[in-house]
């Protein structure tokens, strides 16, 4: 019997390994989704710096209460539109060609949530056609490799601008057929009317952005793809020159009207009902991103704004 005991032993040992499931990873947080809504060019004395938000009902009552707002928000780096996007989407500031002619010369998180998760799917939907080249870059390395798909202006890169009633469509349609991960949406009136020097058309779009963005919250929130597992960023790309420095037409510099932002976020993983003041960024929002949707983002000046996070 004494012999047996070493070979009883050994048995129990290999049925112990053999019955043994290595336990599955638990995923950090309950954000599944993120989808990133731009407002182009609203000036934050029309948005959230507006006490009675008379141009933006919705964010300024539902919105809000349902997560974070920040009243201390900046872009720091140029205050146009191509740099700015790839600023909240990179992490980093640089003076991308305005015109859709250069492409990011660093990968965003598009590309590297991509090459994280090839089985997941990323969109970029944009009323203005030149935002299409952020889905790529020129780094040799990532050159071609992991794209988003993209729904930019009337049919890609060239071929202009749309109305922000059709990107609202688009991307509805897109989230109920193919509810992609991570999605980046650009509203451009707003900035378009502005630069007509058009007042009331320009607080006429932020009210009708406003209700856009309002239709996308209603839509996550009953569609069983995202409720309670979606985090929306609402933000601007850039403000737009402050009374003192030019007035609303126009935008650039870095004046505080230029470079001051409105920010919402609102996620199953954020407080509810909370108004933040110390300072974030622009190139905070895509570690956060990344963060939330856990994957790597090397070389993001900015930081995860764990100031929304609750606990
Ligand atoms: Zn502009
Ligand atoms: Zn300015």
């Amino acid at each position: 019997m004494k012999k047996l005991l070493p070979i009883i032993g050994l048995a129990l040992i290999c049925l112990y390994y053999s019955c043994y499931k290595a336990p599955i990873p638990t995923k950090k947080y309950k954000t599944e989704k993120v989808i990133v809504i731009v407002m182009d060019g609203a000036r934050y004395s029309e948005t959230w710096g507006d006490v009675a938000k008379t141009y933006i009902p919705n964010l300024g009552t539902t919105i809000a209460n349902s997560g974070c707002v920040n009243s201390n928000f900046y872009n720091n780096g140029p205050t146009y539109t191509s740099p700015g996007h790839l600023a909240m989407i990179s992490g980093q500031y640089y003076n991308l060609n305005n015109a859709g002619n250069e492409l990011p010369p660093f990968p965003t998180i598009f590309q590297y949530f991509n090459e994280a998760y090839p089985l997941k799917s990323s969109w970029i939907i944009s009323s203005k056609d030149k935002l299409e080249v952020l889905t790529n870059t020129s780094d040799s390395t990532y050159n071609n490799l992991y794209l988003a798909n993209t729904d930019c202006g009337n049919n890609g890169l060239g071929t202009g601008y749309r109305k922000d009633s059709i990107t609202l469509y688009k991307a509805l349609t897109i989230f109920q057929n193919s509810a992609p991960e991570l999605t980046l949406i650009n509203f451009r009136e707003p900035d378009f009317t502005g630069h007509g020097n058009d007042w009331p058309g320009y607080l006429n779009e932020i009210n009708k952005v406003d209700s856009l963005i309002n239709e996308v919250f209603v839509f996550v929130n009953s569609n069983p793809n995202y409720k309670d597992k979606t985090t929306l960023f609402i933000t601007n790309d850039h403000g737009r020159h402050d009374d003192r420095n030019g007035g609303f037409n126009n935008h650039g510099d870095s004046c505080i009207g230029c470079k001051q932002l409105m920010f919402f976020a609102i996620g199953p993983d954020f407080r509810k009902n909370t108004l933040l003041s110390s300072p974030n960024e622009l190139i905070d929002i895509a570690p956060t991103v990344a963060e939330l949707l856990e994957f790597d983002l090397p070389n993001s000046n900015g930081n995860v704004m764990t100031n929304l996070f609750e606990n």
